[in-house]
This record gives C-alpha cells, structure tokens and sequence, in this order.
C-alpha cells in the first residue's frame, strides 16, 4: 500500500469520537481537551505515516489513535508538583522543597484549607482582628523577643526590614558578608529593591569597628550584619563581636539588624554539632532586628519571620509593603503548629524532621542502610552490586556551611548502566528516588530515610 492510500485511511475527528472509548474520554477529562487531543493525535499519526516511521498500516488506525490521546490526556492531568524520596545526602535541599512539615504542622494545614478559620477575626470581640497574632505570641515565647511579624519567606522579611528601616538611606554592612544564596538572593540586590543604599566597609576578609565608625553618617540609615550562610571565611580575619557593633550602634542612636538565614532555636551544640547562632542569643546580643527563614532549621513552612523590638516592629507592620508579602492561612497554620512544639524544646527534636534527621543516631543510619541494601540487591540479582558505605551528609539551606555530618550510604553499581543512567532511573521511580553521583559511584545517602519500605514501595514490582 502507498502512503496515500494510508493517509486516506486516517480516521476523520468525528469518527474518533463517536467511538465509545472516545466518550469515556469525554467524560473523565472534558470535551474541549478530549477533542485537542485527538486531533493532535490524528495528527502525530499523520506524520508517522509521512516520515515513514509508522510504516503503512492497514487496519487499527483508530484505536492507535484514541490510546494516544488517552495517553496524553493521562500527562496532562498528571501532578506536577510530586512526592520525591530525598537521598541526595542534603537534608534541608531547596531544590527538594527543604523542610519536611512535622506531623501536627501537616494536619493543621490540611484542617486550615478545608475550613474558614479566625485568620483576621477577634473571636473574643467578633470583630476584626490581626492575622500576625495567631504566631506573634508564640514567636516572642520561644525566642525572648519583644514583638515579631511573618512573611512569605526571609527575603521578604529582609525587604519589608530594610525598606522599612533604611529607604533612600545608607545600610552599612561588611564587605565579607555581602552574601548570595541559591535562587538568588543576593544581598546587593535586595538592598537596591528594598531603597536603601549600600554602604560597604571594611575588607573580604577583615572588617574593624573604625571601618562603621568612619562610615556613619548624616544619612546612615542602618546597620546590618548577615550570616554568611552558604561559605566560611578562614585565616586571616577579623570581625567585631555582634556585642560589639551592637553598642557601637546604639552609641549612634541606629538600629542593627541581624540577617542570620536559617535561625535555628535550639543550640545544635546539643547534637554534637558546630554551634550556630541562635535567635534568642543574637537578640540579647543586642539586635535590635533578627529575620530568620520558616523553612530552614526552623523546620517550618516557607516563611520569614521578623523578630524584634516592640516599636521596630510596629513600624514594620506598617509598611503598606507588607500587604504584598504576608502570609495565606495555611502556612500561618503550619507555621503556628511547628513554633507551639518549640515549646517543649525536647519535643522539637522528636516531631521537627529536619531537627530528627539532622540530630539521627549513625547507628540507626547504618541500619536502615544494611536494610535497604538487601531490598536493592534483591530487586537488581545480578544486574547491579549494591553495597553499604560510609558517606558524608550536609544540612543544606544555608545552615552549617561546610560542615561534614557522617552518614551512610548505599552504592548501586549496575552493570548494565553508567552512573548517570542509573540515576536517572531511580528517577523515574514512582515516588522518584534522589541520589547522588560521587567519585563515579551513584549512592543513596540514607539520612533522611525513616525505613527501607520507603526505597521499597519506590520500585516497580518485578
Ligand atoms: C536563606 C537565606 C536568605 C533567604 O531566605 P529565604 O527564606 O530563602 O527567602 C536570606 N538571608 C540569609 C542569610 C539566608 O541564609
């Protein structure tokens, strides 16, 4: 048979659709996409019979055609937005969606989208209220703050601050601290959008108090110290203490503000890890403003959270630019759930799963890993060798820079695939299975894993 007579066989759309299966499209996903996809279908056909990839058939055309509209209806109404099984020795990874909610944090949401809710509602007046008092007491509990306020995420907070503080006027902040995180935050930036003006002092690696002191000035607006969050300056340095720039600031009757990123509440001294600066500790230093992420150590929502003196506070809340920035009812009910198990600190570390992960015994690492690695092994037989090793996780997100946390991992060595194919095929697992490529060999960190059922539901059942 000729092309021609193939093409002539191609089933007109009105035939397609009085197919009973066509109907049955038409019910689940709607005429107007059911019909798109047919006639994409059709045509996909067509070019298949013309570049002669589909040789010239004779008979099924139909049927070929409305399995491949089903098909593509099917990826049109998959989730996007999906459940990814996180081995990539990250625990806080951006790219993953950081912080895992707590259990109650989960359900307080979920409550909060499927009800109307008190958000800006005075249930004791039955009159307006402020949606910042469901956290703000809260906030001010678990960290010794005098007042604070919520946003949609740290840079916010930063910009709703420094707008607030020092627009058309100069923030001075160190050389050294001039930060930029992943997805692009970069301090400069911010500055600029926010109005004020960048004042930098001092060196990469060495900032004096002299260095402030010679720039305050008439416009001096602010003083702002950022956590270098993502790299460590080492060697020759040399920084004033927060006590400090925290005197030398209020000498000058100006705020300091303190920008420290992931803010953790609990001392991760606790866990055997590198102290990082807690929010309770960088205010009685002496910040007059402390912004932190909800979503970091934090192990929240995606939030930022603006700590501080009352009147700072009150300012801030007054900023029209707030209104852009604040935060919709379910993450103020995840938000409101994770701070109230700050309130028992043991507690914190038990539910939070950033906080758990972060603090995990090697030893129950190590045997989730002898576990999964039997379930791997057993799945691949001869195909792959899989074995357990120790490895090295990192707290992501901007927190604990550069510090190494023992781990273990499991390797998958597949015969039948390069590394990079055998990542891509943990991939396309259902969940998806994110590992990592080190040194040439694919491994999956086992960190973040609570059980081998999770890698074992991954997999396909063959
Ligand atoms: C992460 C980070 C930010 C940005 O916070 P987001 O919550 O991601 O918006 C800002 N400043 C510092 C120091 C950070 O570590």
């Amino acid at each position: 048979m000729t092309i021609n007579k193939a093409l002539r066989r191609l089933p007109s759309v009105e035939k397609v659709l009085n197919a009973s299966e066509a109907r049955s499209l038409i019910e689940k996903y709607g005429r107007s996409l059911s019909l798109d996809a047919i006639r994409h279908a059709i045509e996909e056909t067509r070019q298949g019979i013309l570049s002669g990839a589909l040789g010239t058939p004779v008979d099924g055309l139909e049927s070929e055609i409305l399995k491949k509209a089903a098909a593509r209806l099917e990826l049109i109404h998959s989730a996007r937005l999906k459940k990814v099984i996180n081995c990539s020795g990250v625990i806080i990874h951006t790219n993953l969606g950081r912080s895992i909610l707590a259990e109650e944090a989960a359900e307080a949401a979920h409550s909060a989208a499927l009800s109307n809710t008190n958000l800006e509602y005075s249930l004791d007046e039955g009159a307006r209220g402020d949606r910042d008092n469901i956290v703000e007491d809260l906030i001010t509990k678990v960290t010794g703050a005098e007042a604070a306020t919520v946003v949609n995420n740290n840079a916010a907070a930063v910009l709703l601050a420094l707008n607030t503080l020092s627009d058309a006027k100069e923030t001075i902040v160190s050389r050294g601290e001039l930060i930029e995180i992943g997805g692009s935050f970069r301090l400069p930036e911010i500055m600029s959008k926010s109005g004020c003006i960048l004042r930098e002092v001092g060196t990469t690696n060495r900032t004096h108090m002299a260095d402030y002191e010679n720039a305050v000035g008439e416009n001096t607006g602010l003083i702002l110290h950022a956590h270098t969050s993502n790299y460590r300056i080492v060697g020759f340095t040399s920084n004033p203490s927060l006590t400090e720039l925290s005197a030398f600031a209020r000498s000058k009757n100006l705020p300091l503000m303190v920008d420290l990123g992931s803010g953790t509440l609990i001392d991760l001294a606790f866990f055997c890890l590198p102290h990082e600066p807690t929010v309770q500790e960088t205010l009685a230093q002496g910040a007059d403003i402390v912004t932190i992420s909800g979503d970091k150590l934090l192990g929240g929502p995606q939030a930022g959270i603006i700590t501080g003196k009352k009147d700072i506070i009150q300012r801030i809340k007054a900023n029209h630019l707030k209104r852009a920035l604040r935060l919709d009812k379910i993450t103020l009910a995840a938000l409101e759930a994770t701070l109230r198990i700050y309130l028992n600190p043991e507690e914190a570390v038990r539910k939070i799963p950033s906080l758990r992960y972060l603090s995990r015994e090697i030893s129950e690492i190590q045997a989730v890993a002898e576990d999964v690695r039997k379930v791997l092994q057993n799945h691949f037989g001869e195909k792959a060798n899989v074995s357990v090793m120790d490895d090295i996780s990192r707290a992501g997100s901007g927190s604990l820079p550069e510090i190494d946390i023992p781990s273990v991992s499991v390797a998958v060595n597949r015969k039948d695939m390069s590394p990079d194919e055998t990542a891509a095929w943990f991939r396309k697992l259902n969940p998806p299975v994110i590992g990592r490529i080190e040194n040439g060999l694919f491994r999956l960190d086992m960190r973040c894993v609570d059980d081998a059922s999770v890698i074992g539901q991954s997999l396909p059942s063959s």
